[in-house]
């Protein structure tokens, strides 16, 4: 006989549906957006704590920390090492430079988030990082170094290194 609960995934145990907590009072497309950009950062065992006080980086003092998210935010956050808008959601990376996996994420500021053409290499294990940046999964390849992705791919005209 077939079991006829249905099942809900949930964050912390509890059955949250995504899409309704992005619309949950939403001030606008930036905090949906940041909402959006802090769920794909977390895991499946992220605390409701962890949904509510998402990191941000500080996009010029490198800085973490952690924001309240409610109605009447703003994307960029005020950071409080600069006391202005310049706080954007943190893309977690779980790579290390030869390739292996940790477990505590290096906090990485998107270049696409600042306007930046270029794509964005994690300070610590200079891998290519992306929006909703995949957990290492045993068998998968790590993402290109710097050096990697540049020996495959044009660099943008705007360049300048
Ligand atoms: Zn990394």
């Amino acid at each position: 006989m077939k079991e006829k609960k249905a099942r809900t995934k949930g964050v912390g145990g509890l059955p949250v549906s995504r899409r309704a907590f992005i619309l949950l009072g939403v001030a606008g497309v930036g905090l949906a957006w940041a909402i959006d950009e802090a769920w794909t950062a977390l895991t499946p065992n992220s605390t409701i704590e962890e949904l509510q006080n998402p990191l941000f980086i500080d996009a010029e003092t490198g800085r973490t920390f952690h924001i309240k998210m409610g109605p009447g935010m703003t994307i960029p956050a005020i950071s409080p090492f600069t006391g202005r808008a310049t706080g954007y959601p943190a893309v977690f990376c779980y790579w290390t430079k030869d390739g292996g996996q940790k477990t505590d994420p290096t906090a990485v500021l998107m270049h696409s988030y600042i306007g930046k053409p270029e794509p964005t290499f994690c300070p610590d294990c200079d891998r290519l990082v992306v929006r909703g940046n995949p957990r290492p999964k045993p068998g998968m390849t790590p993402p290109p170094t710097e050096a990697e992705y540049w020996a495959t791919h044009s660099r943008p005209p705007n360049w300048s290194e």
